[in-house]
Order: C-alpha cells, then structure tokens, then sequence
C-alpha cells in the first residue's frame, strides 16, 4: 500500500544501476538524518552530531558492528526547501553498485523503507513541488503493469509533459503579444499581420500540438497493451513461441474478458511491453487462432490485432500452406514474419522475403533465440520512436483528459487560422480564440482550473489531508 500521509521515511539508490562510479543512496524523511547519524561516521570512528545544511561531509559508512563498508560522502538537506519538500539525505558511494547496495541495506535496517517507484516525486507533488499532469502520472504509475508504460508515466512525473505544454503555451503567448501589439496600434494592424508573422507563429504552435497528438496512439498502446495474434500453420512452432513469451513474461497481469462474450484476453509483459494476448485460450489450447475458430473468425481476430505474428518452419521455407495464410494478412503493414526453427537451419532467411514483408525476426522459439529481437520488432511497429522512449526523451500522451484539452486547443488555433484566411474582422476577434487555446493549455497543467477537475483527479487519491 502507499503511504500517501508520508509516515515512512524512505530510501533508494538514486543513480544508474551498474555503470558511473558513484552511487547515491537518497533518504527522504522524517528518519532521514537520524538514520544518516547512525551509519555514518568520520574517518576516525568517530560519530558526527550535527551536520551543516546542503554541506558535504567525507567519512565512512559502517554497519551494526562498527565495521566499514564504504568511504563516502554525504550530505544533508532540511525541508522544506529540498526536491521531495522533507528532509532529504544523500549518501555518495564510491565503491561501485555492490558496496552501493550494502549502503541501502545499512539505511534499510535503521529503519527506512524501499522507496517503491516514483514515490520520492510522489511525495514532491504532495509536498506541493509538482503540478497536475505530474500528479496524475502518479496513478498512472501506480497503474503501470510494464516498464515502458512506467518509463512514459515516470517521465510525466518529472515533468516533461508540463514542460512541453509551457513551452508550446509561451510561444502562444508570444503570438498574443503581436496581436495585441496590432491592437494598440491600430495604424500599423494592417501591415503587423500582413507581414504573415503570426500565421507562421500559429502555424508552428499548431505543429507541436500535433505532434503530441499523435503520440496518443502509441500512449494508448503502452497504456492498454499491444493486441497481438499469432498466426501460422500447424506445427511451426507458435505454441513454443507463446510459451518463449510466457517465460519471458514476469507476471501474468490481468484478465480482461473481451467485448464479446467467448474472447478473453491476457496481458503480459514481455520484455518490458505490455502485450495483450488475443484469444489466449484459444491460442493456447489449439495452437493458434486459424486452427481454433477457423478462418472467418481469424480475420476478424486479425482485424483487431495491433500485432500479427505470422509464424513459418524455417527449416521448411515458405510452404504453400504459407502462402495460404499469407492471403489472409496481405496488405497489413503491421505483420512481423517469424521464421521460427533456427537451430535447425534455415532453408529461408528474412534476407530472401523482404519484398513480402517489412518486418522479419529468425528465431529459435526452442532455444529462446531471437526473442530479444522479436520484442524490437514489436515496439518498433507500435510505437513511434522506440529509443527515444526508453532514453525518456519523448513526451507520450496517455491520459484522455490531455488528449482532449490538447484537441480543444488545436482547433481553437484553427479558428484563429480561419478567422485570419477570411479577412478577419478586428485582431481583438483573433485574441478571444488564442485565450480560448491558452485555457485549454492551462487546464493540463493545471493552472486553470474547473470545478470537477480536482474531483476527478484526486478521488483517485488517498490523501487525508
Ligand atoms: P504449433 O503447432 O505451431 O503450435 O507448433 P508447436 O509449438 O506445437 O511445435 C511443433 C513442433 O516443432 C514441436 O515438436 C516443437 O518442439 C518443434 N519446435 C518448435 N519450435 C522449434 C524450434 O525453434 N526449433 C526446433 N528445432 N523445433 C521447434
Ligand atoms: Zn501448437
């Protein structure tokens, strides 16, 4: 459960695990500095009982029996003025990740609690250090059942939608300034808009609200699951290939029954996405879905699915069962052919059938080869820039509620656009849309805000206070 009134102090190594030299082990808390007092010592031996704000200290972390662990350096941080709004204490480890994690264990055992994921910035938005969209990525990530959708939600956590909604916002802004500017000079409104400025202001602000637009489609996907369905002939291997992506799967998250009454659906994470497995019992039980509702159910199936994966027997080649199957997905951009039985020697390769398909993985279902691969292949169909997603560098919409104050902007510019084209009638006219655009921005982030909005948002929560 979490611990929303904030009673626990806790702790986490801050920094990348494996690489860089320092480790940081972060504490946040009441405990923070009692805690810091209990394992740290001087080089000496010696206790420290007081320590200067926001000041390194050097000395060594010990455990219970007094014996060193590792040569630090640490620091203290009285709230509120610190990132989680509590008092925060840093230890800087210089003994590489294991020592690191003998740091954390030390600060576990003197009474903090492993911070679960995002709760340090969780406890910034309720402290009062983030805003809106960075509170509601708390739910998401609490809701977060694979580690892309949690990478997209700790992002928003810190801030990079908010970010991008300001950055996009100010440049309205801007745009408002010259209007306005042609309003308070009348004689010169003519020759201010004419120089074609502020459509290409507009322009450009429409631009980057459509960008993020798009990324709904793929916000969604991480959301909700990739649909996929696996399709191929008997005996190629799709059964052991299910089975490769259950082992992978850490758990089996949920069982939504589907919209129609025999359909059910099971979500897994392989490799960090959330798959959703069309017709898993069927898959399961039969081997496939051609093999299971038979053909017209197939399409349908096929149909929904963000992900077909047409599975053949590469140590067969591409048979004319094969080209029967292949009638039933051609012309679908969002098919990955596995070539499944590569430890028995190909007798195709994805080299010889790229003018067939696009995307293409050899694997080994038996020897669980390839599957690294295949999961690329997955993220790369569904979502737009894989890396950069995992770098956390790409702002993803996920939330409805931001998709829909995004489109309401984006066509109160388009009025604008259209007011401008038609020979508007007076700049002030331009000005009532742009704050009508602004509004909508401002709701995001939450700095304009409506009655039931709080509501919404913050039912979710159990604050108590
Ligand atoms: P399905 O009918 O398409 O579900 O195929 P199965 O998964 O039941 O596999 C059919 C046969 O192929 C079984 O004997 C599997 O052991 C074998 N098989 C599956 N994958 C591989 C593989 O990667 N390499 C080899 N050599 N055999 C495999
Ligand atoms: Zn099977």
């Amino acid at each position: 459960m979490r611990d929303y009134l904030c009673e626990d102090t806790i702790a986490a190594i801050g920094t990348p695990l494996g690489k860089g030299a320092i480790g940081i082990v972060r504490i946040s808390g009441k405990r923070a500095l009692p805690i810091l007092k209990e394992v740290f010592r001087r080089k000496s031996g010696e206790r420290v009982e007081s320590f200067e704000n926001r000041k390194m200290t050097y000395g060594i972390v010990v455990d219970e029996f007094e014996e060193p662990i590792d040569e630090v350096l640490v620091v203290f941080m009285g709230a509120p003025y610190t990132f989680t709004g509590e008092d925060v204490a840093e230890i800087h480890c210089h003994g590489g990740i294991v020592v690191t994690r003998k740091v954390l264990r030390e600060v576990l055992k003197r009474g903090a609690r492993l911070a679960e994921p995002g709760e340090f910035t969780m406890r910034a938005f309720l402290h009062g250090k983030i805003d809106l969209t960075q509170a509601e990525a708390i739910n998401e990530l609490i809701e977060a059942r694979s580690e892309l959708y949690a990478k997209v939600a700790v992002k928003q956590l810190e801030g990079s939608l908010s970010n991008k909604i300001r950055e996009i916002r100010d440049r309205l802004l801007e745009t408002k300034a010259f209007i306005e500017a042609a309003v308070d000079f009348p004689d010169e409104e003519i020759e201010i808009l004419e120089t074609g400025k502020i459509k290409e202001k507009l322009f450009e602000v429409k631009d980057e609200i459509e960008k993020l637009l798009k990324t709904y489609r793929e916000g969604r996907l991480i959301k909700e699951g990739i649909k996929v369905a696996i399709v191929g002939r008997p005996n190629v291997g799709k059964s052991s290939l299910l089975n490769a992506i259950l082992m992978e799967e850490r758990a089996i998250v949920t069982e939504i029954p589907g919209t129609t009454r025999d359909v059910i659906e099971e979500t897994v994470t392989f490799k960090g996405l959330p798959l959703r497995l069309v017709d898993t019992a069927g898959i399961r039980e039969a081997g496939d879905i051609v093999e299971k509702i038979g053909i017209e159910k197939s399409i349908e199936k096929l149909k929904e699915a963000d992900v077909v994966l047409f599975v053949i027997d590469g140590s067969a080649g591409f048979v004319e069962d094969d080209r029967r199957i292949l009638k039933l997905i051609e012309n679908r951009d969002n098919v990955i052919l596995v070539i499944n039985k590569k430890d028995a020697g190909l007798r195709v390769k994805c080299e010889k059938l790229r003018n067939l398909f696009k995307h293409c993985v050899e694997i080994s279902a038996k020897n669980l080869d390839g599957i690294d691969e295949l999961a690329e292949r997955i993220m790369e169909l569904v979502v737009l820039e894989p890396e950069s997603i995992l770098d956390g560098n790409e702002v993803v919409l996920t939330s409805e509620r931001h998709y829909e104050l995004l489109k309401r902007a984006k066509e109160s510019l388009d009025k604008v656009l259209t007011s401008i084209d038609s020979g508007y009638e007076s700049p002030e006219f331009l000005s009532i849309d742009i704050d009508e655009a602004l509004k909508s921005l401002g709701e995001i982030v939450g700095e304009v805000t409506t009655e039931d909005m709080y509501d919404i948002i913050f039912s979710r929560f159990c604050i108590g206070k």
